[in-house]
């Protein structure tokens, strides 16, 4: 493992006290990481000046209940700043208790940058999973390997991503149930066509057409 104090040439910020500091990773993971937040600042044209962290080798914590941190191969995400102007943040803690018009743009925030993680990550926690990871997105490459995610219907993570998505970043409804059921197939098949691609999710590159499609949304 080496220690790299950025993601994506942006400095790694430690959300316990917000001081800049390096982080452990697999060299491949850190690669993965870099490509991810290449794909994010593209399609977003948001600018970042940090990337707030529990981190990704250090972490490991019981909250956290996966092996992959101990093994460079996980990171905690809980935001990303431009100075002190908050561009995303992963706090849904925090922001749950806010008005709705401002709830409302913080979470769209958020699964924009849920999407970009899917994209990359097959295995990607949110505060859909539990309350574990209601202050940070949890990913690890121990189900996708080196490279990009697939869909799997039996993914509860990723059906709550695409209900998620519909919902709040497309406007159509679709309840947050974590299973493949057919309100999630229609509504998938909805955004698909908005985004002039056609058929079900799990047609060749409609996948990645549906997140890519939503990660500007
Ligand atoms: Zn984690």
């Amino acid at each position: 493992m080496t220690a790299h104090e950025t993601v994506g040439g942006v400095p790694l910020v430690y959300e316990e006290n917000g001081r800049a500091q390096a982080f452990a990773f697999e060299e491949g993971f850190h690669g993965q990481l870099d490509a991810w937040f290449g794909t994010w600042q593209a399609r977003t044209g948001l600018t970042a000046g940090s990337i707030r962290t529990y981190g990704a080798w250090i972490d490991g914590g019981a909250d956290c209940g996966t092996s992959w941190h101990h093994a460079g191969r996980a990171f905690d995400i809980a935001g990303i700043n431009n100075g002190d102007q908050v561009v995303v943040s992963c706090r849904e803690d925090t922001w749950r208790e806010f008005s709705e018009t401002n709830r409302a743009e913080h979470r769209r925030r958020y699964w924009m940058l849920a999407a970009s993680l899917h994209l990359h990550f097959a295995y990607v926690l949110t505060y859909l999973y539990d309350g574990a990871h209601a202050n940070h997105i949890h990913i690890d490459n121990g189900v996708s390997g080196s490279g990009m995610s697939s869909f799997r219907t039996r993914s509860r993570v990723q059906n709550q991503a695409v209900q998620a998505i519909c919902r709040y970043l497309w406007g159509v409804p679709c309840e947050i149930t974590g299973d493949w059921d057919r309100q999630t197939r229609r509504a998938s098949e909805a955004v698909l066509e908005q985004l002039g691609a056609g058929g079900a999710l799990t047609r060749g590159e409609n996948w990645a057409v549906f997140l890519d499609g939503s990660i500007a949304r």
